[in-house]
């Protein structure tokens, strides 16, 4: 019902730029159009227009001419919402852009929604809803890897392999149901062995698929880095440091709040966040238990761990008790990068004897205050992604993906003990059913408004 709407937004960024571009779509778009743009040769109509065409001329509004204006035609279904759609480039001031979308709204055309052209666009089965999110993750993508990541799973990698998965459940689960018809009879259509072999097959697929959300959700997000170490030793100093180097790169990505931003930097295309660092800005007196508590949280979910100390004012055992500390406290920690940070070298003639032990594991000596080593620093981060096992094939990236691909595991297991268990058609046929729903939960061919909003709503407005 809601398509029958013809919708416009702003589709570039708010603020001044060259150029500024809206789009409308929806089947009366080339009705609405008439009421603000004239075309400079006059014997040009709005019905014969061919699309993928581009028109110049100019859009008005009842106090006369906003601005010179290039009309791009998109005629159903060759457009990206596969209905009638159009696209009008002008000049980019927020000035002229704010007055064309008051007169387009005076024309009855309605503002969109977020993330509407692209739900239409689902909607009409330009594509899945899997792909529909790589849409804004391509927006999004701000690193080489979260680049290909979105773009193979804009591709329909992801969903084919899904769909593949989704298909074998359906035929086995047919068959089952037919016996159901035969419940007197006491017949087997599905073979259960076969069905237990397929099921197990299912499981390890699903199971490799939420695996590799880990690594979707660090090529997403970028690799969590954390910084620990003793007050004053300069850990905010060089936080600060390597953020704003890289400032200017990461606030241009759009749709993506200040907040997050602040703790993430980009090494030559590769996604570092600095995970928690607000508890780093905490002023030093704080209760201490606290704070050591924090940082043993913020390196619990760190992949790499920078540790910080104070070159000028140090003792090698108090180093050596932090690092077993963490070691003892941190399950995982020999799983993380350690990267032990010597400060302040620059208050120093040459380094302390003793220190010489730790150039056994990854360290480094630096500056923070005069910027000495940072560039080492940073390609020692760089190193250590690129060492980080990589693999081929489809990644998971997105949340509501591994949800689901979780739930149908769960169902899986519950259909592999009922074979096992030998429990009746019915219950099997219930539990193949949840599998099935979850898996086309993920690509939209099960869906309802509550998944289509919280999936839509994320996107921003004009696309
Ligand atoms: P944090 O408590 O570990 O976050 O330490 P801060 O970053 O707040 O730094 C504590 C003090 O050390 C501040 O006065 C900094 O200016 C100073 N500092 C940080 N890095 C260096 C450095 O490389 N050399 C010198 N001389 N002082 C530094």
């Amino acid at each position: 019902m809601m398509q029958q709407d013809t919708i416009f937004a702003q589709a570039t960024p708010q603020g001044y730029g060259a150029l500024g571009i809206i789009r409308l779509s929806g089947p009366k778009t080339f009705n609405f159009l008439h009421k603000i743009f004239r075309f400079s040769d006059s014997k040009k109509n709005f019905e014969t227009l061919h699309t993928h065409t581009i028109h110049f001329g100019h859009v008005f509004d009842e106090s006369g001419i906003i601005d010179e204006a290039l009309l791009s035609v998109f005629r159903t279904p060759k457009s990206y919402t596969k209905e009638d759609s159009a696209e009008l480039t002008v000049h980019g001031s927020p000035y002229i852009l704010k007055r064309i979308a008051l007169a387009m709204v005076d024309a009855e055309i309605r503002q969109a929604a977020p993330g509407e052209f692209t739900m239409r666009a689902f909607m009409n089965g330009r594509f899945d809803l899997s792909q529909a999110e790589a849409v804004a993750d391509l927006i999004s993508s701000h690193s080489d890897a979260s680049h290909d990541l979105a773009f193979r799973q804009f591709r329909g990698e992801f969903s084919s392999r899904i769909k593949e998965l989704r298909k074998e459940l359906i035929d086995f689960t047919a068959l089952i149901e037919l016996e159901l018809d035969f419940a007197d009879e006491d017949v087997e259509f599905a073979d259960r062995s076969r069905l237990l072999l397929l099921v197990n097959n299912l499981q390890s697929e699903t199971k490799l698929l939420i695996d590799s959300f880990a690594l979707g959700n660090v090529i997403k997000q970028g690799i969590p880095v954390t910084i620990t170490g003793r007050p004053n030793v300069g850990k905010s100093t060089l936080l600060n440091l390597l953020l704003k180097d890289d400032k200017a790169l990461v606030s241009e990505i759009p749709g993506t709040t200040r907040d997050s931003l602040e703790d993430i930097i980009s090494i030559d295309g590769i996604t570092f966040r600095f995970i928690d660092t607000a508890g780093l800005r905490i002023s030093d007196d704080v209760v201490e238990n606290m704070g050591i508590e924090r940082a043993l949280q913020m390196t619990e979910k760190a992949e790499i761990v920078l540790y910080v100390a104070d070159l000028s004012d140090i003792s090698v055992e108090e180093i050596q008790n932090d690092l077993d500390d963490l070691k003892q406290r941190i399950p995982s920690f020999e799983n993380k990068k350690l990267i032990v940070i010597f400060n302040k070298i620059d208050l120093l003639q040459e380094i302390p004897h003793g220190i010489q032990k730790f150039l056994e594991s990854d360290t480094i000596f630096i500056s923070a205050k005069r910027r000495e080593n940072i560039a080492m620093l940073e390609e020692m981060l760089k190193e250590t992604a690129m060492n980080r096992k990589t693999e081929d094939g489809v990644v998971v990236s997105n949340t509501r993906h591994y949800e689901a691909l979780l739930r149908t595991n769960q169902a899986l297991s519950r259909v592999e003990n009922g074979i096992t268990e030998g429990i009746s058609q019915d219950l099997l046929s219930s539990d193949l059913r949840d599998a099935m729903h979850h898996l086309g939960s993920i690509t939209g061919e099960i869906t309802n408004d509550d998944i289509l909003n919280s999936v839509f709503s994320n996107f921003c407005i004009g696309k």
